[in-house]
């Protein structure tokens, strides 16, 4: 599937260029999209007024004061999503990049302890307004949609990995409500690109249950198996997390430069592509 989403680029919305020496951004390898809100005002006093020109002035002022106050090169973000269903592109070179399957490196979700790693190195996705309690309106909806289906097609990235910027940072972003709704986002896009899931593997990562010692059930006997596939001892895949199952987490752990405290999170997790 070509890239289908309609894209305002920087040049068409006058932004300013980044800053001298910086640009053209690196080149990175993205593994997730990320879902951000702007903590804006919602209709009927949303910035950009669900107009064109209301959405180009949004980017313009998004821009300056990335630039001008953050002190970043550029708008730190590689999309911004309006009210109108305008989606415009916003870190210089974020539109060539994904539709060569690449993004670039940006300044959108810096990681956290605890918190999922390399999010700057995949596309984010700023959303005008401020979705804590407010349900998105329609048209921002479906142009969300259509963009992270042209995302993930072009730069193979699976639906299951489109994220909320509280997944790797300490913050509220992209609002309760909208972070909620990831999985229904993921669940459309997923059947756009004809790509079939359980609605257990499309849900939020803070839903699924790190596993540890004591741990037992079929998601336990998943890790046995991939332990195995990987090398790593963990015992009869029996469904029980026992002494056997925790040394070779750790063992595993070890390997990939992880802290090795014998759980199962989200890093573990994604290591060992169990999510
Ligand atoms: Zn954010």
């Amino acid at each position: 599937m070509p890239f289908t989403a309609k894209v305002v680029t920087t040049a068409a919305w006058g932004a300013r260029p980044p800053i001298s020496g910086r640009f053209p951004f690196p080149r990175t390898a993205p593994r997730y999209v990320i879902v951000h809100h702007t903590d804006n005002q919602n209709p009927p006093n949303d910035p950009s007024r669900g107009t064109s020109e209301g959405a180009m002035q949004l980017a313009r002022n998004i821009q300056k004061f990335h630039m001008d106050v953050n002190g970043w090169s550029d708008s730190g973000h590689n999309f911004l999503n309006t009210t109108g269903g305008f989606i415009l592109e916003a870190r210089h070179g974020s539109l060539d990049a994904v539709k060569q399957g690449f993004s670039i490196q940006s300044a959108h979700a810096a990681q956290d302890p605890g918190k999922l790693a390399n999010g700057n190195q995949s596309p984010g996705i700023e959303n005008e307004g401020n979705f804590m309690t407010f349900q998105m309106g329609q048209k921002q909806w479906q142009s969300l949609v259509e963009l992270c289906v042209s995302l993930c097609d072009s730069c193979n990235i699976s639906p299951r990995n489109i994220k909320g910027h509280r997944d790797f940072s300490n913050t509220d972003c992209p609002g309760d409500l909208l972070y909620s709704q990831l999985p229904r986002l993921r669940k459309q896009v997923a059947d756009k690109l004809g790509l079939q899931f359980t609605p257990e593997e499309l849900e939020n990562d803070s839903q699924v249950v790190d596993l540890k010692f004591g741990s037992t059930g079929s998601a336990v006997i998943k890790l046995q198996q991939r332990l195995r596939d990987r090398g790593f001892n963990p015992g009869a895949a029996d469904g029980v997390f026992g002494e056997i199952t925790e040394a070779a987490v750790k063992a595993f752990q070890r390997s990939v430069g992880l802290l090795d405290d014998g759980i199962v999170g989200s890093n573990t997790r994604m290591e060992l592509g169990l999510s």
